[in-house]
């Protein structure tokens, strides 16, 4: 029989840490430890101050609908921090707020890429961005991220990829799953290569720009005429700890703004109005929290790097952003995917496969950590004890 599902449901593909999660969430229920380093996620509770914004704006009310692209409000809010940031200037209609930062994802390659065009993407790199492409019935061309470089992109590389269909290039910085930062040199080689192209798009998600432990978040907007050839993605669910209140927003130019919000109209109708009022505060409240969140982050990722170095047949670069860890494994002779299930069920420790970032991936796991330093420490013993009975 043929399947009952649309044909483009073919190419949709996942983010396996969710499934991982719920693999290890299946083995506690039936008494098991489990030390969860597989979603990316801050451990933290959310500031006091933003989850006060929220309660007083549902019970003043904010309870309905929003306008599409968001309350003027946020846009207002997100365009003052973005322009304050990114040193540009930013206007609230180039603002669309959106139910976590990802929907900017689906809606910018929606809106811009047509079929049998070619997207570049990092790889390993969020999984969002191939399944996305993929979608579309797009070319995913991969920018490999190597670990000689720091897992770096090589801009050359890029330069050479980049052809008359290519329709977008994804740049991610800190990256998730590396750890990677992209420097302002690498980012000028590929804004002169695409600056006469009008037909050409980045999409730079910028998600993790306030967790970098050393050199600055740089963002491509900053080179002349980028701003209007960028997608720049942010949102608060890393940096205030609000995962699960699904808040983020894209700053693009106006014309494709209205096009994403008409995606929005289509999909969400708009994001929960209490949300985005705490959101407001988020950027405009103190910023202390987070700040002592990025401090936690530094200690807990000397103590893993540290402790992963010490385990035999493993070894691991420091990441310079982001809260996860792509050590090689190349040295245990086991494949990235068939340790990552050896470590759930022998150890007790949920990790992520390079493999599910991307076919580059192969050789080494994502560890998050954004777990207190005494689970990590937990998950370390672990780890190096199962190893050795291997
Ligand atoms: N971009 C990257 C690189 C991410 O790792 C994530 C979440 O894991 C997102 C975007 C999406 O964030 P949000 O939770 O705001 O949708």
């Amino acid at each position: 029989m043929s399947s009952i599902f649309a044909d483009r449901m073919k190419t949709l593909g996942t983010e396996t840490a969710f499934e991982v999660l719920a693999k290890a969430k299946a083995l506690e229920k039936q008494g098991k430890s489990i030390v969860h380093l597989e979603i990316g996620e801050p451990d933290f509770d959310t500031p006091r101050n933003i989850k006060d914004a929220a309660i007083k704006a549902l019970n003043a009310g904010y309870t309905h609908y929003t306008p599409s692209a968001g309350m003027p409000e946020l846009r207002q809010a997100v365009a003052d921090y973005i322009s304050r940031t990114r040193k540009l200037d930013v206007k609230p209609e180039e603002v669309v707020i959106t139910p976590g930062a990802k929907p900017i994802m689906f809606f910018s390659i929606l809106a811009l890429v047509n079929p049998g065009e070619e997207v570049l993407y990092p790889n390993p790199g969020f999984p969002i961005y191939e399944s996305m492409i993929n979608f579309v019935g797009a070319k995913a061309v991969p920018i490999p991220l190597k670990e000689e470089n720091e897992f770096s992109l090589d801009p050359e590389y890029v330069k050479k990829h980049v052809t008359k269909k290519t329709r977008m290039i994804i740049l991610n910085s800190p990256e998730n799953p590396t750890g990677g930062v992209v420097t302002r040199e690498q980012l000028k080689v590929i804004a002169d290569c695409i600056k006469d192209r009008d037909d050409v798009f980045v999409l730079s998600d910028e998600i993790y720009s306030r967790l970098i432990y050393e050199g600055k978040d740089e963002s491509i907007t900053q080179f002349s005429g980028m701003k209007d050839k960028t997608i720049l993605l942010d949102g608060f669910s890393k940096t205030y700890a609000m995962t699960g209140w699904r808040l983020g927003y894209g700053v693009m130019r106006k014309d494709l703004a209205q096009k994403v919000a008409q995606l929005m109209t289509n999909s969400n109708s708009c994001t929960a109005a209490f949300t985005q009022l705490a959101g407001v505060e988020a950027l405009t409240g103190s910023q202390k929290e987070p700040e002592r969140m990025v401090e936690e982050f530094k200690k807990r990722r000397e103590v893993i790097v540290k402790g992963l170095n010490e385990i035999k047949d493993i070894t691991c670069k420091k990441p310079h952003g982001a809260f996860y860890v792509f050590p090689n494994i190349t040295g245990t002779g086991m494949d990235s995917r068939k340790l990552s299930d050896y470590l759930l069920y022998n150890a007790g420790v949920a990790v992520l496969s390079g493999t599910s970032f991307g076919t580059f991936g192969e050789g080494y796991l994502r560890i998050s950590f954004a777990n207190s330093i005494e689970n990590i420490k937990k998950a370390l013993e672990r780890i190096e004890k199962s190893l050795k009975k291997q």
